[in-house]
């Protein structure tokens, strides 16, 4: 097709009319062609999604247990969220932060309001809110706690997963996400996950901060033993260390509470945010904290063109809103604990653990149980689900779900795990 015909075809028929037209087949073929491979994707084509279904081209219809990784609590397409995000779009959608927005003015104030936090700081993605920590942490540390500059250090544990950016691939302890890519930003120490006596033996008078997930959620979704969110943040005050958690997959009612640091007394000074706040539309994250960390960002420090600007607000803030309205981390736990149990109930033998918190759980099968066999067998009985790391599958639906419909996953995961099990004893 001539360049020219091309473009004016985009410009006349409309992206959504071409994207209707296409065929999972030409999706895939294009998308492997124009893409490079960083990813490696169920062969399924979503299409359509409303709720908690997604649709592929044919109109297959699944239940959508992985929730872009917990981005979409609300359900895909949440009515109030894709009403607000269309009326902001008969007003203003982007400026920089050379200048004030008023969405930006309330998005900031509920956001603080939402997690009990002095100020915050809006980015985009996950990782730009890690990255944001990190800054103030150091900050922090060389301006107010007197560590002598550039020896800063911040403590991580064995197994985390923060994002992809260069700095922080550089502390993760999965060798497939950093092979390659250095050399790596010094001043990170990894320690094992749970273990307080690991984080305690590691800290010296330049630690500036320990960063942790409440819950490691890529690594399997790794719950530590009770009692150690709370006693990291007593070291942390007794050693004058900020605590920094990254909420991002846990935040905002996945664990069954606001925030999976609120299952025990361990309140951050620095908590990162994303996925979820931006309701299931856009990419919307921010760092949020105490006053006195906060505050050591001045003009100049730190930016980005698209943080905060207003249709993210206006989308966070409905978001939020939403959140606290539909009681969504009430019925996180409630959804969560009958998920939980109804898998349990099924005493399948390939199933070695459950586990998890509210929405988030992680069914762990037997050793020797073929996982990409298993995968198919999930999306046969149309559920989307991903294998995270060691043979433990993700079910993190969005928050908006029913009890049938959790009944109805159990139901079709049993399925599931009967055909990948008939498979196995064939092989
Ligand atoms: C997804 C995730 C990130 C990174 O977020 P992106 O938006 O993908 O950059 C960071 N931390 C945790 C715990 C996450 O789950």
């Amino acid at each position: 097709m001539e360049d020219q015909d091309y473009w004016r075809r985009i410009r006349e028929d409309g992206v959504q009319s071409l994207a209707a037209s296409l065929t999972a087949r030409q999706t895939e073929e294009l998308v492997n062609r124009w893409c490079t491979h960083n990813y490696h994707p169920l062969p399924v084509t979503i299409a359509r999604a409303e709720g908690a279904w997604c649709f592929d081209p044919d109109g297959r219809a699944y239940i959508d247990c992985i929730g872009a990784y917990s981005a979409v609590a609300h359900g895909h397409l949440s009515p109030f969220l894709v009403e607000t995000a269309r009326r902001q779009l008969d007003v203003c959608a982007l400026t920089s932060r050379a200048v004030y927005s008023p969405e930006l003015a309330l998005f900031l104030e509920g956001l603080c309001r939402f997690t009990e936090c002095d100020m915050a700081c809006p980015m985009n993605t996950g990782a730009e809110a890690v990255e944001t920590a990190i800054k103030l942490a150091r900050k922090w540390a060389y301006t107010r706690k007197g560590v002598p500059d550039d020896q800063a250090q911040i403590i991580v544990s064995n197994g985390n997963f923060h994002g992809r950016t260069t700095t922080i691939v550089g502390f993760s302890s999965e060798p497939a996400y950093k092979r390659h890519f250095g050399p790596f930003t010094p001043g990170f120490v990894s320690v094992s996950f749970g273990e307080i006596e690991a984080i305690e033996a590691a800290i010296t008078p330049n630690t500036a901060a320990i960063l942790l997930e409440p819950i490691q959620a890529e690594a399997g979704i790794l719950i530590p033993p009770a009692g150690y969110m709370a006693a990291v943040r007593k070291l942390c005050t007794e050693r004058n260390v900020l605590l920094i958690w990254d909420e991002i997959q846990t935040g905002f009612g996945r664990t069954g509470k606001d925030f999976a640091w609120r299952h025990e007394d361990a309140r951050p000074d620095l908590i990162c945010l994303g996925k979820a706040l931006g309701g299931g539309l856009l990419p919307v994250s921010a760092v949020a904290g105490k006053r006195n960390v906060m505050e050591v960002f001045q003009p100049g420090d730190h930016g980005s063109t698209f943080g905060g600007n207003p249709l993210a607000c206006a989308v966070g803030l409905a978001a939020l809103a939403e959140m606290r309205v539909l009681g969504l981390p009430e019925r996180s736990y409630i959804l969560g604990e009958r998920l939980k149990n109804g898998l349990v109930a099924l005493e399948h033998p390939s199933v070695l653990e459950v586990r998890g918190r509210g929405l988030l759980v992680g069914l762990e099968v037997v050793e020797g149980t073929e996982t990409t066999v298993l995968t198919q067998a999930f999306l046969d009985t149309g559920i989307l689900t991903k294998e995270t790391r060691n043979r433990t599958f993700r079910f993190a639906p969005p928050l908006t779900i029913d009890k049938a419909l959790v009944d109805e996953i159990v139901q079709r995961v049993r399925l599931a795990l009967d055909a990948a099990d008939v498979h196995r004893t064939r092989v």
